[in-house]
């Protein structure tokens, strides 16, 4: 039987609003099955921290995509995660700031910014066959052949204090209503945005995290993983 570590490329999309565990899930899944993982919202995030830093308006689009590409971004795959740097700069925890995460999901509806990120994602996954690939159109967009395509979901008080725990953890200010009201606004961004919306792909898997742990998510992954590769039939 075919199995994740024996395939030369397999692609796996978890989709799914912000604060589900995506990325710990992603991570934790790609360990589990010996692959790599990308964090596709670390791409947005950084283009969203250089409008800040330069003034672009975050509805400027052929601005954003311009700026996109003024810079390298590039992920070192030798950190776990792989850190993400802008030229020579690592940014990694700067792009997960409040004033960063509220004006993502503006920058990441334009579509100028959407093709170039894109391609970008797509050209990674050739450098990566073997991916864990997590955003909010992974499954819809870039990768809609992918090997499995989730998309994870939870009620939103529970992502709001999730992202909570997330933020005491690493030892910053925490202020609930603030985080609530962000993930609730960029929900709705994402979701009714006119490029590449938050959806729920057709075909693809749902898994509801709300009285899951993320433990429990990932093993449910790998069964489901293990059932659908199996049934690829390549060389073993
Ligand atoms: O996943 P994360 O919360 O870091 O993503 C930040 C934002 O980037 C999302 O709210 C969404 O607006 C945008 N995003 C996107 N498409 C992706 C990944 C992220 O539009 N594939």
């Amino acid at each position: 039987m075919a199995t994740p570590k024996s395939i030369p490329s397999c692609i796996i999309t978890i989709d799914g609003p912000a604060g589900t565990g995506k990325s710990t899930v992603a991570r934790s899944l790609a360990e589990r099955l010996g692959l790599d993982c990308l964090d596709t919202g670390a791409l947005y995030r950084a283009v969203s921290l250089l409008s800040l830093e330069q003034d672009v308006p975050p509805d400027d689009g052929p601005a954003l995509s311009a700026l996109a590409q003024t810079v390298e971004l590039r992920f070192d795959w030798s950190d776990d995660p792989p850190s993400l740097w802008v030229d020579e700069r690592n940014v990694s925890s700067r792009i997960r700031d409040l004033d960063v995460s509220s004006r993502v999901s503006d920058v990441a509806s334009q579509p100028e910014l959407r093709a170039i990120l894109d391609a970008e994602q797509r050209r990674i996954a050739e450098d990566h066959p073997r991916l864990v690939t997590e955003g909010r159109d992974q499954g819809s967009v870039v990768f809609p052949d992918a090997d499995v395509r989730f998309f994870l979901d939870a009620d939103e008080a529970v992502r709001a204090q999730r992202r909570a725990d997330q933020m005491a953890n690493r030892g910053d200010v925490v202020d609930e209503a603030a985080i609530r009201s962000d993930i609730r606004n960029r929900d709705k961004v994402d979701r009714s945005r006119a490029a590449a919306p938050l959806v729920q792909p057709a075909g693809s898997i749902r898994i509801d995290s709300t009285h899951l742990t993320i433990e429990e998510v990932v093993e449910r992954m790998v069964d489901l993983v293990h059932e659908q590769i199996s049934g690829i039939g390549g060389s073993s």
